[in-house]
């Protein structure tokens, strides 16, 4: 028996926490996780979970608009954003409950308040001290805003995911994912909206034609993209508007700023300095392959340690690290080939290297690409193409990167991924059989690459 209360006590109930936890509860690990926020963390309360449902529930509009083509007759289409906000909010007290219980049945003790490290195995929760023979950090992230004047105007992904009405005018600042994805919400939904970019497009770090695409078609869908611009100061009038100035001497009036501007980990008044936990810049906390920090009893998984940041990741590291301290089965979470999508309109998938990264690191490379007017839009009328891209090395004939813009990008290429993981090779990709009539067939009857 340990002189410990608990083998693992994990700070932080969101994707990462949870699953280590549970895992470690499985294998019979006396378990303790404190939350201070609702349980199920970033994803499931404030991120990806939340922000799914409002894109499936904006998107009705497109489907409205695409149905006349087919012989629908529609009534005008209005969206009660009340009620699809109410919708959401029932959901996710489902989901959340359905943490709860996971917990439970996983016999991990959920202790609700804010957990301090006090010590290399101590933590304390609103004044009261726990014991832990291992700690895990698992904090996640918080929205990171730049100190200009007139910020506190400004709301997050947070308050974007709540708001009790939808406005007319949203002006996102940011074009990454959160951006990307807040403005194809309210895009959809029927307000006006408009990007700020600071530099010259959207997705920075994706592949340069996708993001062009991308750009293109949230245009074509009427988002105003401004590009190297940077938000000066904000001003609240006297009707509750915004405007903004901007640092070309222009201003907008806007009902809403949302600033989309990257996440920070949540690493602040954990007490990490005083028991010498060590962090990089931006607060992350400095961790090696096995999730262990520079404190041996104490680890850190998910956008706390801001390495790969999302979910499935956080999830795995958890997992890897209850394997290996509960199961005698020491794991490192493999981190190449990590699939990801934006669920942007349309939504963006992508796996492997971007044509750029490719190039940079094989002596020679092919790049397949198709780009074509889904079948839907024929009929529909909808002015909209889908592209796909694969980029291959030459000289082994292996798939290193595979990226789609256009609808279901993100359930295509999760089974593209693991042809990827697979390593692959084109001459693969050929011998499939593509499925007819489909989009992603296209991914199989790429033929000739496209000149360099
Ligand atoms: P990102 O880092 O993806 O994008 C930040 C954006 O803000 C970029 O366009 C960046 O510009 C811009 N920016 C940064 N600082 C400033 C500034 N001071 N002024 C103006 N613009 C600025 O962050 P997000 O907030 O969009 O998302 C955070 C993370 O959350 C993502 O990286 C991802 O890991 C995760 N996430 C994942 C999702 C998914 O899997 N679908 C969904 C949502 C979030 P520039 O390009 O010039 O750097």
């Amino acid at each position: 028996m340990s002189d410990y209360d608990f083998d693992l006590f994990t700070i932080g109930a969101g994707s990462g926490g949870v699953a280590s936890s549970r895992r470690a509860g499985e294998y019979g690990a006396k378990v303790a996780i404190c939350e201070y926020s609702r349980i199920g963390g970033t994803c499931v309360m404030r991120g990806c979970v939340p922000k799914k449902l409002l894109v499936y529930g904006a998107s009705f509009a497109e489907h409205f608009e695409d149905a006349a083509g087919f012989g629908w007759e529609v009534a005008e289409a209005k969206l009660d954003w009340a009620k699809l906000e109410a919708a959401k909010a029932n959901e996710l007290d489902r989901l959340e409950q359905i943490y709860r219980r996971l917990l439970r049945d996983s016999k991990v003790e959920l202790i609700e308040g804010r957990g301090r490290i006090v010590g290399p195995h101590a933590v304390e929760v609103d004044g009261k001290r726990y014991t832990a023979e291992h700690i895990l950090i698992a904090t996640g992230g918080w929205p990171s805003l730049p100190e200009i004047p007139g910020i506190e105007h400004a709301i997050t992904s947070n308050e974007a995911l709540d708001l009790a009405a939808l406005p007319e005018r949203v002006t996102i600042v940011g074009g990454g994912y959160i951006g990307v994805e807040f403005a194809g919400i309210f895009n959809a939904a029927g307000a006006s909206v408009r990007v700020l970019l600071r530099g010259d497009n959207v997705l920075r770090g994706f592949d340069t034609e996708i993001r062009e695409r991308l750009a293109q078609e949230m245009e074509g869908r009427g988002v105003d993209i401004c590009t190297e611009v940077q938000v000066r100061s904000i001003e609240k009038k006297a009707d509750g508007s915004l405007s903004l100035f901007l640092d070309d001497d222009t201003f907008h009036d806007t009902d809403v700023v949302l600033y989309a501007t990257g996440r920070l980990p949540a690493s602040k008044d954990l007490g990490l300095e005083a028991v010498g936990v060590e962090t990089r810049e931006r607060g992350a906390i400095v961790v090696d392959e096995a999730n262990r920090t520079s404190v041996p009893s104490i680890y850190a998984v998910g956008d706390v340690t801001d390495r790969i940041n999302l979910t499935p990741i956080a999830i795995a590291e958890g997992r890897a690290l209850a394997e290996t301290l509960f199961n005698d089965n020491a794991q490192i979470v493999d981190r190449d080939d990590v699939p990801t999508a934006v669920f942007s309109r349309p939504p963006v998938g992508t796996v492997g290297l971007t044509e750029e990264q490719a190039r940079a690191r094989f002596a020679a490379v092919d790049v397949y690409a198709a780009r074509f007017r889904p079948m839907k839009a024929t009929i529909s009328g909808r002015n909209e193409r889908i592209t796909m891209k694969l980029v291959v090395d030459r000289d082994t004939d292996v798939v290193v990167g595979a990226h789609m813009v256009g609808e279901d990008a993100p359930e295509i290429i999760q089974g593209v991924a693991i042809a990827l993981k697979c390593k692959a090779t084109k001459a693969q990709f050929d011998a499939t059989v593509g499925i007819h009539p489909s989009a992603a067939e296209e991914f199989v009857t790429m033929r000739f690459p496209v000149q360099d």
